[in-house]
């Protein structure tokens, strides 16, 4: 539809970054544009409704971007997922594997708690690695993941099957 075409339209491709043959889906023109962050922000913001969400997580760093506006949009608390070493408090942790080496998520223990329906937002979904991570992780904490939202999916690179199994039945919704 018309907000589908908006969105794609602020989109933009950069070839050969990070590294050569990789396309980067490059989303700061979007951001520039308050008529299209708007409405990705609302459209967020009614998804998270429409899943009854009570926590929305957003994961570091463009999932900030996108999750902080809809989480005061629609009335709903804000938890980070941040890279490890980065928050003060109490964490649980969850390694995924990179193409090289891993990586770790972590989320303040006390920011989940069993009861919790929570919405996971992130803007690109590449491999799924670090949705599959984060969604382990809201769970582990005790809460229910009702739903992952992404600006974009890179339907080729098959994260899609990678997050599935860690969704329980919960949708991936991208937008
Ligand atoms: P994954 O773990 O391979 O799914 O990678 C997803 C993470 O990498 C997300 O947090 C994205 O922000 C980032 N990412 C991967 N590819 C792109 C891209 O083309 N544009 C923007 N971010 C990307």
């Amino acid at each position: 539809d018309s907000t589908r075409e908006l969105l794609l339209s602020r989109i933009r491709d950069v070839p050969d970054y990070p590294k050569p043959g990789v396309r980067f889906k490059d989303i700061t023109p979007l951001l520039a544009d308050p008529k299209a962050f708007t409405a990705l922000t609302d459209a967020l913001a009614e998804l998270s409704v429409r899943h009854g969400a009570t926590k929305i997580v957003g994961l570091e760093a463009r999932g900030f971007i996108l999750a902080a506006p809809v989480a005061v949009r629609a009335g709903i608390g804000f938890i980070p997922v941040r890279k490890a070493g980065k928050l003060p408090g109490a964490t649980l942790s969850q390694a995924y594997d990179l193409e090289y080496g891993s990586a770790e998520v972590e989320v303040h223990a006390e920011d989940l708690q069993e009861g919790d329906r929570v919405i996971v937002i992130d803007d690109v979904l590449a491999t799924g690695g670090t949705a599959g991570a984060s969604v382990e992780l809201v769970r582990r904490a005790g809460a229910e993941v009702v739903a992952v939202a992404v600006l974009l999916e890179l339907g080729f690179l098959g994260g899609r099957d990678r997050l599935e199994p860690h969704l329980l039945g919960a949708p991936l919704e991208a937008l």
